[in-house]
């Protein structure tokens, strides 16, 4: 099929690809497990398909994926990708003071730094759960030192996101007057809705003409996509495999279609232009501001 703006690799508007390391049963199930060596090589498989496109992308490692596998860290620094944060113990917001969180923030970006030598100052939250109620947390990542931040879903859902919200990335007035660069990921306007297909269930579930059509309607407006992978979705076996309690209703959930991840990002991949987020970062201070009220 012939695609317009966006859809020829070597040009058009960058579009932003992240990364989420983490390991599925501490991060989805209970984050009281420990986590499983799987992420390692679930990770690898990332970086191999990026490789093959020849494309940098951004992984928001979680800090105890880091300590539990330093080196995966420096594989990636290696490869040329950015490295930014996901937290350490992938504690949802809301489950967090803010003392509590910027403690695990502190405690995330040290670690990293000290491992890729280099500053973090990018976030994304676990389960995206900066929403209407913990925004509060936006002042808590300047503080702390983080300059932009991709936690926001631009769709309200049951669990996370923000009605109305920003789909593209913008200058983010943080309720005690600071200001970060938000990233919301990658939605398409259908039928008089807004339906998110970055990455997760959607990106699993919809068609994939539905996927593309949300990069090209994002590009033809001027403005970067941003889609987001787990490291587990490269391993499409692996809730069967999994020696835990998982019901039913959560592999249905979590597992169905898994497969379809890793061939739709290749075909993304394949189809637009996608870099790290950090290459998007250099004509942020010209856009435009927003503030939720
Ligand atoms: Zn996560």
């Amino acid at each position: 099929m012939s695609c317009d703006i966006g859809s020829s690799r070597g040009g058009g508007v960058p579009n932003a690809v992240s990364i989420d390391v983490e390991d599925w049963p501490q991060s989805v199930l209970d984050h009281d497990l420990p986590l499983t060596d799987r992420f390692y090589s679930n990770t690898h498989k990332v970086l191999e398909m990026l490789a093959r496109h020849a494309t940098r992308a951004t992984f928001f490692v979680l800090g105890l994926a880091a300590e539990r596998a330093p080196q995966l860290v420096r594989d990636i620094l290696s490869a040329g990708h950015e490295i930014q944060s996901h937290g350490y113990g992938h504690r949802l917001i809301h489950e967090l003071t803010p003392a509590q969180l910027r403690a695990d923030l502190d405690r995330s970006k040290k670690l990293l730094e000290d491992l890729a030598g280099q500053e973090v100052s990018g976030y994304r939250a676990p389960g995206f759960s900066i929403t209407q109620r913990t925004l509060w947390a936006l002042d808590v990542l300047v503080e702390v030192g983080f300059r932009y931040d991709s936690s926001i879903f631009p769709v309200l859902t049951r669990r996370y996101g923000i009605r109305g919200a920003p789909d593209y990335p913008h200058r983010l007035g943080t309720p005690s007057g600071g200001e970060v660069y938000e990233f919301p990921v990658a939605t398409c306007r259908l039928a008089g809705r807004r339906l998110p297909v970055g990455g997760g269930g959607y990106f699993r579930l919809f068609p994939y003409f539905i996927l593309r059509r949300g990069v090209q309607q994002l590009n033809r407006r001027g403005h970067p996509a941003t889609i987001y992978l787990h490291p587990y979705e490269f391993s499409p076996r692996e809730l069967a495999e999994l020696d835990l309690p998982v019901s039913w209703k959560m592999r249905l959930h979590q597992g169905l279609w898994r497969a379809r991840v890793p061939m739709r990002a290749d075909r993304l991949l394949d189809e637009f232009r996608f870099g790290p987020i950090r290459d998007l970062l250099d004509r942020a201070a010209d856009w435009p501001k927003y503030r939720h009220r």
